[in-house]
């Protein structure tokens, strides 16, 4: 076996073992996003081999690439998740080749993905809410005061399909300031998926990275997403700032 297809194996392992306290009914266990960043075209066909289908990436114009170099795989299910801070002016780049945009967190983005997808004809993207949970000003997601109005406006737009919410949380050490946090997102979610109307298209909770997503399932993710556990560790930030 590949170390990827290893990898992968002992992630859905772990995700399978870990017990949800959540209680959205046939989505056990979460998903996997495995996070392909600074990772070559070759690992993500690697992966997708092995049987992952969704993969999440950073930076648009390297994300753009890798796309079109495994464009065979998207007829076989591969799903692009954006999960990287999106700018106004790559809207339309991002809305036409991705399948998901994790990182919505103003009205105006998410009019121009609309705008995008109705335009060019495709089904509505996918897109989560990012919220700002720990509220560090240094981090991106729109503040848990502001999810609920941000949320009615996008279920208006015909071009996206707002599936849920996710989080970065704040790093730290301590188990229980990750599980606060995370229970605070399961809070909100739970609280706007009861306010929706009857056709819940509100399915997905995206929280937990390689180094705290047994934290985050045992709080209630119902996606997480991972880079290194599966494709081993990154090149320091230096490199990847290059993407950005
Ligand atoms: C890079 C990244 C991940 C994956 O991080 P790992 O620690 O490698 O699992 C998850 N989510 C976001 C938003 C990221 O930028």
């Amino acid at each position: 076996m590949s170390p990827i297809a290893d990898n992968l194996q002992g992630v859905l392992k772990t995700c399978n073992a870990i017990g949800r306290r959540g209680q959205l009914a046939g989505i056990n266990p979460p998903v996997v996003v495995a996070v392909s960043k600074t990772k070559p075209a070759a690992d993500v066909r690697s992966a997708f081999l092995a049987g992952q289908r969704h993969f999440g990436e950073n930076y648009v114009q390297e994300a753009v690439a890798k796309i079109a170099q495994l464009h065979d795989l998207r007829a076989k299910g591969l799903q692009w998740h954006l999960i990287g801070p999106l700018q106004s002016n790559k809207a339309r780049l991002v809305a036409t080749h991705f399948d998901w945009v994790q990182t919505v967190d103003r009205a105006k983005i998410a009019d121009a993905l609309s705008r995008v997808r109705t335009e060019l004809g495709l089904a509505p993207l996918n897109i989560l809410i990012q919220v700002n949970v720990s509220n560090e000003v240094s981090k991106s997601g729109v503040s848990p005061t502001q999810v609920g109005s941000l949320v009615s406006h996008c279920r208006a737009l015909h071009g996206v399909r707002v599936r849920g919410l996710m989080a970065i949380i704040e790093n730290s050490p301590n188990d229980e300031v990750l599980r606060r946090q995370f229970r605070a997102m399961r809070n909100q979610f739970d609280e706007i998926v009861g306010a929706g109307s009857a056709s819940n298209e509100m399915d997905t909770l995206s929280m937990g990275m390689s180094g705290d997503f047994q934290l985050a399932i045992e709080e209630g993710s119902t996606m997480v997403r991972i880079g290194s556990r599966i494709f081993g560790a990154r090149e320091p930030s230096v490199v990847n700032l290059a993407h950005s």
